[in-house]
């Protein structure tokens, strides 16, 4: 029985995969002094019958349920869910950027008060602070308890950025116009 020609192991950028008189640089593989090394973090695989090894990114997601993320609202749907890029983890030492992930918000999940339209908790452009509920992309994201809600809103009459109060209602310093959002206490 002969033994299976292709091994794999987890590799970090820049490792070093083989010599280069062994095998050739294949996918996410680059020659540095001699050396065959991985370009990305990713699962190696050496091909032993062809002498090529290539790596396979891997994509680490850091968003993990319960965590505390930061997003913009990009689009609605329909009047009960937001979409929103999550950009931001926070940990306890700070909030860390991360590759943007897709974050989808329900009504239900909107606020502690019964809203009847998503429109009067976030709207479109807010920055919002939000708790991650799933595990999986995209995310479901909630709003619910007091530190969680939106942290920077534009008026939708002005477009006046605004860092809102605690108070759900807001009145725009600029022209006046009196709206509605979740609002994160800071
Ligand atoms: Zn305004």
């Amino acid at each position: 029985m002969q033994g299976s020609s292709v091994s794999k192991a987890l590799v970090t950028p820049g490792e070093e995969l083989g010599v280069e008189e062994e095998y050739l640089p294949g996918d996410n593989a680059y020659v540095d002094s001699g050396y065959v090394k991985s370009m990305v973090l990713g699962i190696a695989e050496w091909d032993r019958v062809n002498h090529v090894v290539n790596v396979k990114p891997l994509k680490l997601s850091l968003i993990r349920p319960g965590q505390i993320v930061y997003g913009k609202v990009y689009y609605f749907p329909n009047d009960k869910v937001a979409m929103v890029r999550i950009f931001a983890v926070q940990h306890q030492d700070g909030v860390r950027r991360i590759q943007a992930e897709t974050g989808i918000l329900y009504v239900t999940y909107a606020s502690e008060e019964r809203l009847s339209t998503i429109y009067d908790a976030v709207g479109l452009g807010d920055l919002i602070k939000a708790r991650v509920l799933s595990s999986k992309p995209p995310y479901h994201i909630s709003l619910r308890g007091p530190l969680l809600g939106v942290v920077e809103t534009r008026c939708p009459q002005c477009r006046a950025v605004i860092v809102p109060s605690t108070s759900s209602k807001i009145t725009c310093p600029v022209c006046g116009f009196v709206f509605r959002r979740k609002v994160a206490a800071s």
